[in-house]
């Protein structure tokens, strides 16, 4: 298991968390044990991201599938700093005010990229509110990069909102990447104490814009459960993403990163999610994923391969 780490050199990781009660934090099923890190294979990976100093997601948000992922190679990036602008009660990475974009990053992720010879990378970032263009410029600056580095790789880019940021989604997407995700995260009831920051129409109208702007470009969206949302809530706002033309669905558990962080409601049962993942299919997603331990980076890669089959064989009965 992933520990939460609840400090960052020396420095509270969410601050605006400290003066909030502590939540208590409910035992995990059996479904949700996963076994500690620590294979070769992990052990290679760590050293590759550390060697080119990159951030990952993985150690960031302490997600629970690190030993299985990292143990094949398969770290998620995270660019643009260690350090977001928003204060979702949901997410462990830190808070605050962050430091001034490194122009080497998307140089130094493109080698390693490379380097570890990936067939297909996902790249994520914190939330950039501090900047003009929210990182738009960057984030694209990065998928150019491993175009040029690595163009046999495909690559999937997992996004901000960028909320208030004009002309920003679109450098971004004009950058090209095989898929353009980004997560709903839970259901619009649920956005003013879950992700305060955010606006549930504009994340969704960012995924339609995707479609709007290119029309062959993958899009994918991703959903926690657990938090407090009801069934039929999950299922309006799988309608909503159908509107948007988004392709493939994720939907996970929630976990609470530490006791100040939003409470876990319930642990949804294994057949919920196939349930969820039944419905999600009946509504014309082209890919489903839903389990406890779901994440938008989860399988990508392998993921990536049955989407675009999916595709193929929509066009092809068509
Ligand atoms: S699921 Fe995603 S964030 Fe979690 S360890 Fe795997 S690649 Fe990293």
């Amino acid at each position: 298991m992933a520990t939460v780490i609840d400090t960052l050199k020396d420095r509270p990781r969410h601050p605006e968390k400290a003066s909030r009660p502590d939540t208590p934090m409910l035992r995990k099923p059996e479904w949700l044990r996963v076994r500690a890190p620590g294979s070769a294979g992990y052990n290679e990976t760590r050293d590759v991201v550390r060697a080119n100093g990159l951030t990952t997601v993985c150690e960031e948000a302490a997600c629970p599938n690190i030993g299985e992922c990292w143990s094949v190679g398969h770290a998620t990036m995270m660019i643009m700093g260690e350090i977001c602008t928003r204060a979702c009660a949901f997410c462990n990475v830190a808070t605050g005010r962050p430091d001034p974009l490194d122009p080497t990053e998307p140089a130094r992720v493109a080698e390693a990229v490379a380097k570890m010879g990936l067939k297909h990378v996902v790249i994520t970032s914190v939330d950039r509110d501090d900047l003009a263009d929210g990182g738009a410029a960057h984030f694209a600056a990065v998928v150019l990069a491993i175009r040029a580095a690595a163009p046999a790789t495909t690559i999937e880019i997992l996004t901000p909102d960028f909320l208030r940021k004009d002309g920003a989604a679109e450098i971004v997407i004009d950058s090209a990447p095989d898929v353009f995700n980004h997560n709903l995260e839970t259901v619009p009831r649920l956005y003013l104490t879950i992700r305060p920051g955010a606006r549930y129409y504009n994340s969704l109208r960012l995924l339609e814009r995707v479609k709007e702007r290119d029309p062959t470009r993958f899009t994918k969206s991703g959903l926690m459960v657990g938090l407090g949302e009801a069934k039929e809530e999950v299922m309006q706002v799988m309608d909503d993403m159908r509107s948007a033309g988004v392709d493939f669905l994720t939907i996970g558990q929630y976990l609470q990163p530490t006791r100040k962080h939003a409470a876990v409601d319930r642990f949804v049962h294994p057949d919920e999610f196939a349930a969820y993942e039944a419905i999600a299919r009946a509504k014309g997603f082209l890919m489903v994923s839903a389990s406890p331990l779901t994440r938008s980076s989860h399988h990508a890669g392998e993921d990536f391969a049955k989407l675009q089959a999916a595709r193929a064989a929509l066009s092809s009965a068509a």
